[in-house]
C-alpha cells in the first residue's frame, strides 16, 4: 500500500494545508485478527502464543476464514495438504469448498501405511514429518495449509516432502503470519506462492 494513503489533507491553523499522519487503515481481515487470542509466555517465557482456538469457536469467524482462504486460492487444486494438528481443521474445510481431497502431513510414526519423511531443525534438536508415500500422484496440484507460519521450519519441510512425492505446490496458505520470524519470506525463496490472512508484526 502506498504511504500516501496513510495521509490526509487537513487545514492548519494558518488556513494552509498540511499532511497529517493518520493511523494505518484497518485491513480487510482485522475482524479475523480480533478473534485470535494472544497468550503471553506460552509454552515458555517470551513467546506470544497466537491462539486460533478462539476463532475456531466462532462459527461466523471460522466460516468466513475458510471462505477467504478459498477466494485467495490460485490455480487448480487437486489436494489440500494440512499439517498436524491445527492445519487439519483448515485443510478439511478448505478442501470441501474447493472440491479437492485432503492429504495429511503428520508427525512421524502416526500414519499406518508406507511413508516418506522429512527432517527439520527445531530450536533445540530435530523433528520429522511424514506422509503416505502413495498419497499424491506425481504432478498433482497441492495447496499446503497450516494455521500459522513462524520460522517456517515446519512448512518448508512439508514443501520438501510434497515435492519429493512429485507434487506441484500451487500455494501455501496460513491464517496467521509472524513476519518478524521470516518463515513466509524463506518459503517464497523456496519458490512457493505464500498467502496469509492475518499478520502479527512487531507486536
Ligand atoms: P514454524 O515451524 O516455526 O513456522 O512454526 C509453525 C508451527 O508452530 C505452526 O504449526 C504453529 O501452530 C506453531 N507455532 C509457532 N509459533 C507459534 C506462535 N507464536 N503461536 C502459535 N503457534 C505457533
Amino acid at each position: 500500500m502506498r504511504k500516501s494513503m496513510n495521509r490526509r489533507m487537513t487545514t492548519n491553523d494558518r488556513g494552509g494545508q498540511s499532511h497529517v499522519e493518520q493511523p494505518a487503515p484497518a485491513t480487510a481481515n482485522d475482524d479475523l485478527k480480533a478473534l485470535i487470542r494472544t497468550i503471553p509466555d506460552f509454552p515458555k517465557p517470551g513467546i506470544q502464543f497466537r491462539d486460533v482456538t478462539t476463532l475456531l469457536l466462532d462459527r461466523r469467524g471460522f466460516s468466513s476464514c475458510i471462505a477467504r482462504m478459498a477466494r485467495a486460492a490460485t490455480g487448480p487444486v487437486d489436494l489440500v495438504a494440512g499439517i498436524e494438528a491445527r492445519g487439519f481443521l483448515f485443510a478439511g474445510a478448505l478442501a470441501d469448498r474447493l472440491g479437492a481431497g485432503v492429504l495429511l502431513i503428520r508427525k512421524d510414526g502416526k500414519l499406518p501405511g508406507a511413508t516418506i519423511a522429512e527432517d527439520y531443525a527445531l530450536e533445540y534438536g530435530q523433528d520429522r514429518i511424514a506422509m503416505h508415500a502413495d498419497a499424491c500422484a506425481p504432478g498433482a496440484n497441492v495447496l499446503l495449509v497450516d494455521d500459522l507460519i513462524a520460522t517456517g521450519g515446519t512448512a518448508r519441510a512439508a514443501v520438501r516432502l510434497l515435492r519429493k512425492a512429485g507434487a506441484r505446490i500451487t500455494q501455501a496458505q496460513f491464517l496467521v503470519d509472524l513476519p518478524d520470524l521470516g518463515g513466509a519470506a524463506a518459503l517464497r525463496e523456496d519458490g512457493v506462492d505464500v498467502h496469509a490472512l492475518v499478520a502479527f508484526e512487531g507486536e
